[in-house]
């Protein structure tokens, strides 16, 4: 029932592009950073985990705060100035859900069951954006609400 109410409410119809946060809007950190940047942009932003991309745009990966503190984890305590030792793409996650702006907003909602955003690209494979699982909610919220 809720399948055929999407299909016939055109939402899947929706363009990515007009639904994604832009890429300046993005809170993300590049590979080399030092850790306590990338610890820093995390609290500062709010976000539990930020995209992590190159000098050229390009997504390398994700990371959480729960990564940076697992890094850094001893035996008796966190040790905070082991923070400056590593940069990000030694902690990192090189496993980002990601597609094209072209792709229909139905692969968008089937990778944000199993993630909180989808890291977009244009055909370049840069990155440009990303599209969240509170706006995919929000919009089949809005359609099925009408
Ligand atoms: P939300 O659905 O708004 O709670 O966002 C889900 C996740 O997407 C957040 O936990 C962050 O990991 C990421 N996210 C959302 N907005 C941004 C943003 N502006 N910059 C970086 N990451 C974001």
């Amino acid at each position: 029932m809720l399948l055929q109410a999407l299909k016939d409410s055109q939402i899947m119809d929706n363009e990515i592009k007009k639904l994604m946060i832009p890429h300046e809007k993005v809170a993300h950190v590049q590979s080399n950073n030092p850790l306590d940047h990338a610890l820093l942009v995390l609290i500062k932003s709010g976000y539990t985990a930020i995209p992590v991309l190159d000098t050229d745009y390009k997504v390398q990966g994700q990371i959480s705060k729960a990564q940076i503190l697992d890094s850094i984890l001893g035996i008796e305590r966190i040790e905070m100035e082991r923070l400056h030792d590593y940069k990000v793409d030694e902690v990192m996650s090189n496993k980002v859900p990601r597609m094209n702006q072209n792709e229909t907003f139905g692969k968008a909602l089937m990778l944000s069951i199993n993630h909180p955003f989808v890291c977009i690209e244009d055909d370049e494979q840069s990155f440009i954006g990303i599209m969240t699982r509170r706006s995919i909610l929000a919009l089949i919220h809005r359609h099925l609400g009408k």
